[in-house]
């Protein structure tokens, strides 16, 4: 999708702070980092959100999904992590292509805000 930043950074339109990449998913260091370790982890099919999810979506979310332990490995997160998808207005997502945000190095607060 032309507009949208996250597909312009899959498409390399935009540089970013590339973690790893295969052919349905793209993971990139956050711009404003909330923890030691924040990065994305995106589909590269645009998808809005966890809304917008259709079945034929199913098996690379799953594929994403199964990423997460090799990629929270990567970066050094043995003492545990926090995998985030925020999903619409009330939890404030701001960029409206799915996204989870891997968390760690630090201790993180539950409930969240
Ligand atoms: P959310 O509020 O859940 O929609 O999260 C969107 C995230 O995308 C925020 O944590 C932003 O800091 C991050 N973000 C926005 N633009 C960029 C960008 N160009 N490169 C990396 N991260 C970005």
């Amino acid at each position: 999708m032309e507009d949208c930043i996250f597909c312009r950074i899959c498409g390399k339109e935009v540089p970013t702070d590339v973690v790893y990449e295969d052919e349905h998913i793209f993971c990139f260091h956050d711009v404003s980092p909330q923890a030691p370790v924040h990065v994305l982890v995106i589909p590269k099919k645009h998808i809005v959100s966890l809304d917008d999810v259709l079945p034929e979506d199913q098996a690379v979310l799953g594929h994403l999904l199964g990423k997460i332990g090799a990629l929270a490995k990567e970066l050094g997160l043995e003492n545990g992590y926090r995998l985030v998808s925020n999903c619409g207005e009330d939890a404030m997502q701001s960029v409206r292509h799915l996204h989870f945000h891997l968390l760690g190095k630090r201790k993180l607060a539950w409930p969240p805000g």
